[in-house]
């Protein structure tokens, strides 16, 4: 059964060691710029062709490499960066295991052409499955070009684990995004298949490069963030309460101008949001912590992108504590504001949300289980015009009250919570919740939609919608369903996309806030391989977005549009999350909870 121990060769090796290292073409996009951050470069630039898959180029104008020192370029633990194990601590540098290169040219087949500005002739190397098959003079520009192609040619099994060109490049994206955020001194420059797909030109600071990758709806809702505390300092910036994403993935965190997880990092920082935005939102941000380097160990993950705080409690504390700072300054101020406009406005609910309704009629009010309406209807006219109240009826609300709202058999009684909608009928009650039922009616327009040949309303003025990079190759595989349902987009420029129409069946939704949430949910299904269920999720993203939110006062008009819709739909029972749409009490079950039975 047990075979003989044996040391494996150097080969085997470096392939096992390119599993954790070089995973995708992001991956090696990214050791490969490093390096060139690594070598003092002021201008970057990355080719790739089909997602990464078929080939990567990034060429560099940093310090080259000796041609004496280009064979070791390609061996397994050899760096220029450190030189003893405490250096790793005080590394300004981003590479020092010395690993990188061996991996993926383990993987790969790597050409090499690099150039020091002090020598007058480069270097060129061409290495095969690990081994360097040629070491060349060459005349060349100073700096470093690498090309990588044939990825994953001798491990077809991790070939198998790539997923469609357009995720793929979206990944290569992300990691030259998350550099170029860390340092806006360099110019960065990504062309995919021939076309450029990202510029990031030398910028003066990280303000400057944070506007311009994270675009213009970041940069109208955000808040700066500078705070220190003993030895850590935190900058940055978060985004208000009024612009949220569906996931956390425009959360960008740096440790000492690395991007890291750090799960601790954003734990601390949705604790600071938890009050002051929606349940399941997120906010964008891009928080840059600094400390000295014995402060923290960043060589606990093979890619570097975990890392180990001394005083962990510490970093949560600063970064919890100036978040939640620069909400409640932004709160403060805004409540001043509204104060002073409208003083007797609710916060809670924007005036505009009820004029565009699409359950809204032109006669009715918000009505709440205990508005003065419904008490007056459950205890009596009579009673409350003796109290006094005799400013109470109008004809309008008599009017509403003449017909009564049913869904079944049952008949609305009024919304508790500003959520739940409470129904009676003789055999018991029953809450719906409001956001889920609208979801689920849309969720179902929108499916058969999509099989009729779906309508849509151009809109008067296309509305422009900044994206990044990243999410500007997700979205253009997904235009065709898109326009399948109606909802008409056309890419503009490299960073930009144009809502020419949305689908009839979303009514009352900014096209601005649909198109970000939908990309957002792109990249959350990238993981999801199947068409049909990545479809399913993307209907249901825009189904979740465009529904009737939590905690938004209904008027009975809306209830009673709602009711009929959701009557006509099938598979009410749930919502597209597959949380219950509505939960039922019986008769007996109150009666024994008053001890009645
Ligand atoms: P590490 O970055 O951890 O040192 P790598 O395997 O990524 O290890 O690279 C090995 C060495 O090759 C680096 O230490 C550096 O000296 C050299 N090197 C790689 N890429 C470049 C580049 N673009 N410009 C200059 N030197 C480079
Ligand atoms: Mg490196």
């Amino acid at each position: 059964m047990f075979k003989r121990i044996s040391v494996l060769s150097e080969e085997v090796a470096n392939q096992i060691a390119a599993g954790e290292v070089v995973e995708r073409p992001a991956s090696i996009v990214k050791e490969l710029v490093e390096n060139a951050v690594d070598a003092g470069a002021g201008d970057i630039r990355v080719e790739i062709e089909k997602g990464g898959c078929r080939s990567i180029r990034v060429s560099d104008n940093g310090s080259g490499i000796e041609r004496e020192d280009v064979a070791l370029v390609f061996e397994r633990h050899a760096t220029s960066k450190i030189a003893r194990i405490d250096d790793i601590y005080d590394a300004g540098s981003f590479g020092f295991r010395g690993e990188a290169m061996a991996s993926i040219a383990s993987v790969t087949r790597v050409e090499l052409l690099t150039r020091r500005p002090e020598d007058l002739a480069g270097t060129r190397a061409l290495v095969e499955a690990g081994t360097i098959s040629e070491i060349t003079p060459a005349g060349l520009p100073p700096g470093t070009q690498i090309t990588v192609t044939e990825l994953f040619a001798n491990v077809p099994a991790r070939r198998k684990f790539l997923k469609t060109e357009a995720t793929e490049q979206s990944a290569c994206l992300d990691a030259v995004t998350r550099l170029a955020l860390a340092h806006p001194e360099i110019r960065f420059s990504v062309r995919a298949d021939g076309r450029s797909v990202f510029a990031a030109p030398a910028a003066a600071g990280v303000a400057d490069r944070v506007a311009m990758i994270l675009g213009k709806d970041f940069t109208d809702h955000h808040l700066t963030i500078a705070e220190y505390k003993e030895n850590i300092e935190l900058r940055g910036f978060v985004s208000t309460p009024a612009w949220t994403k569906s996931n956390s993935k425009s959360v960008y965190l740096f440790v000492n101008s690395r991007f890291i997880r750090d799960n601790s990092m954003m734990h601390a920082l949705l604790a600071a949001y938890r009050q002051v935005i929606e349940p399941r939102r997120f906010p964008a941000a891009a928080l840059f912590l600094r400390l000295p380097g014995e402060e923290v160990d960043i060589n606990v993950h093979p890619a570097k992108l975990e890392v180990r705080f001394k005083n962990s409690r510490g970093v949560y504390d600063l970064v919890s504590g100036a978040v939640s700072r620069a909400l409640a300054g932004a709160q403060a101020s805004r409540d001043a504001v509204a104060y002073r406009l409208a003083p007797r406005e609710k916060a809670s609910v924007s005036p505009g949300f009820w004029r565009s309704s699409p359950y809204r009629t032109s006669s009715d009010k918000p009505q709440d289980v205990f508005s003065r309406q419904n008490l007056r209807q459950a205890i009596g006219g009579d009673l409350f015009a003796r109290a006094g109240e005799q400013d109470v009826p109008s004809h309008v609300e008599d009017a509403s009250c003449e017909e009564r709202i049913t869904f079944g058999h049952r008949i609305y009684l009024g919304q508790f919570a500003g959520t739940y909608l409470v129904f009676g009928s003789p055999g018991g009650l029953m809450l719906l919740d409001q956001h889920a039922a609208h979801e689920r009616i849309l969720l179902e327009r929108l499916k058969a939609s999509e099989k009729e040949q779906a309508a849509s309303q151009p809109l008067l003025m296309p509305e422009v919608v900044t994206l990044t990079p990243a999410q500007m190759s997700l979205l253009s595989e997904a235009l065709p369903l898109l326009a399948g349902i109606g909802l008409e987009l056309e890419i503009f420029g490299r960073d930009a996309v144009v809502v020419k129409a949305m689908p009839v069946a979303l009514p009352n939704v900014e096209p601005r806030r649909l198109v970000s949430d939908l990309v957002d949910q792109l990249s959350d299904g990238q993981a999801t391989p199947s068409f049909t269920e990545r479809k399913e999720k993307i209907l249901a993203s825009l189904a979740c977005r465009a529904a009737i939110k939590a905690n938004a006062e209904l008027s009975a008009g809306d209830v009673a549009a709602l009711c009929r819709d959701l009557e006509k739909t099938p598979f009410n029972a749930t919502c597209p999350h597959g949380r219950p749409i509505c939960v039922k009490f019986t008769l007996y079950e109150i009666e024994r909870l008053f001890k009645r039975k």
